[in-house]
């Protein structure tokens, strides 16, 4: 077999494997990067039949309606996936035109990638010729799978994945196989304990509250508002939540498959106040405790509204849930202390505290994840400091670090 990445291979982003097996080719995600201007993988080879979708998450699904194109190419992910990446492509095609990016597909090809797509369940299994391909869940954000490909050898594509549960969804649930092609996001780095890290976000918000602030939290819709809420769900705080995670709240709601706890979820949701029009900006402003809202990293949506009118108080907080990539706003703040948008600079004087809540395996779990799989190949992908992760696998494994664009025979 054959394998070849697009893009992605060496760093978090833009996400894309071809896989050649015998007369068979496939493609495993095709996603972007949400630079300034966003970057792409290389272009899909032609005679792809089949692009196995692992989430919705853009560095894995961005490019997706690309993928399907040509008459001939159909997307396989789950039913869920295809729902919220739908929902975040049409955002990415928005941002593109405001930003005056080109736009890397249609509005028309997005609507046909939804009608090429087929949405499996957890752990069904799909046919590609006489090649089965089995799903299962990867954990990381509801709806996330990882594909086993039974071709001439058993080959294993992560996409994005997280062993432990979280409060949304349960860990990973690995299969056997002779290749693992394994994300590598926090090779060389591992996650405090969740349990603890929720009660320091809880106290931390505690003291902020009862000091008389107001504490903003800039949450990626997919996942983190999510989690967020179900954290805070029994502290009894007005929660406001804005922002695009408002609908991807109801999606969840309506997938209670993917859930590790529906009902939990449903009184979370319940629980906070919704900004359903810009308008009650102004009463979450004079009302809340807590506001969850968009962008994670402050590069745009809603946060920056709220930023500018709680950034003065000290007593007020902005807690930062989410990484925060090289290049966004929110690393500009940590690391300088200041933030510019709107062509003004501010130099907030709220309190700023950063929190783990990653929903990527750390480094033992991804360790303790090969050991699972129990393969004699690893490719190590989707990372941008694999060597860390190379070093120990490498005792027990053969481990393969392929460059973008190039070529490996597994
Ligand atoms: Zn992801
Ligand atoms: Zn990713």
């Amino acid at each position: 077999m054959e394998i070849q990445f697009l893009g992605g291979a060496e760093q978090v982003g833009s996400l894309g494997m071809v896989l050649r097996d015998g007369t068979q080719k496939v493609l495993f995600d095709y996603g972007m990067t949400p630079s300034d201007p966003p970057e792409y993988p290389l272009p899909v080879p032609s005679g792809v039949s089949h692009c196995f979708l692992s989430h919705c998450h853009l560095d894995h699904s961005g490019m997706a309606p690309a993928a399907t194109r040509g008459p001939h190419t159909q997307m396989v992910t789950t039913d869920l996936t295809r729902t919220v990446a739908e929902l975040l492509l049409m955002d990415s095609l928005k941002i593109a035109r405001a930003e005056r990016y080109p736009e890397p597909f249609s509005y028309k090809e997005l609507k046909s990638w939804t009608s090429k797509t087929v949405g499996m369940r957890r752990k069904e299994s799909f046919k590609v010729n006489d090649v089965e391909v089995d799903l299962t869940s990867a954990g990381h954000v509801p709806g996330a799978a990882m594909f086993r490909w039974r071709g001439s050898k058993d080959l294993i594509f992560t996409g994005d994945v997280h062993t432990r549960p979280t409060h949304l969804v349960q860990g990973a649930e690995p299969l056997e196989a002779d290749i693992l092609v394994m994300e590598s996001t926090y090779a060389g780095r591992e996650h405090p304990d969740r349990a603890e890290e929720d009660d320091r976000f809880r106290k931390e918000v505690e003291t902020i509250v009862g000091g008389g602030g107001q504490v903003i939290v800039p949450a990626f819709a997919v996942g983190r508002t999510q989690e967020i809420l179900m954290t805070l769900a029994e502290c009894n705080y007005d929660i406001w939540v804005d922002g695009m995670g408002r609908a991807v709240n109801e999606i969840y709601l309506d997938n209670p498959s993917y859930l590790r706890d529906p009902r939990a979820l449903r009184r979370a949701i319940e629980s906070a106040y919704i900004v359903e029009a810009p308008y009650e900006r102004e009463t979450a402003l004079s009302e809340a405790e807590v506001i969850v809202t968009t962008g994670g990293m402050l590069d745009g949506g809603p946060v920056l509204h709220y930023l500018k009118a709680l950034h003065r108080n000290p007593k007020n907080a902005l807690f930062l849930v989410g990484f925060q990539v090289d290049g966004s706003n929110g690393r500009q703040l940590l690391d300088s202390g200041a933030i510019t948008f709107d062509e003004r600079t501010l130099r907030p004087k709220l309190q700023i505290k950063t929190f783990d809540f990653s929903s990527h395996a750390g480094h033992s779990d991804l360790v303790g994840l090969a050991k699972a799989v129990r393969p004699k190949t690893i490719v190590l992908m989707h990372g941008d400091h694999r060597e860390a992760l190379a070093e120990e696998l490498r005792k027990e494994f053969q481990v393969l670090m392929p460059m973008n664009g190039e070529t490996l025979t597994v």
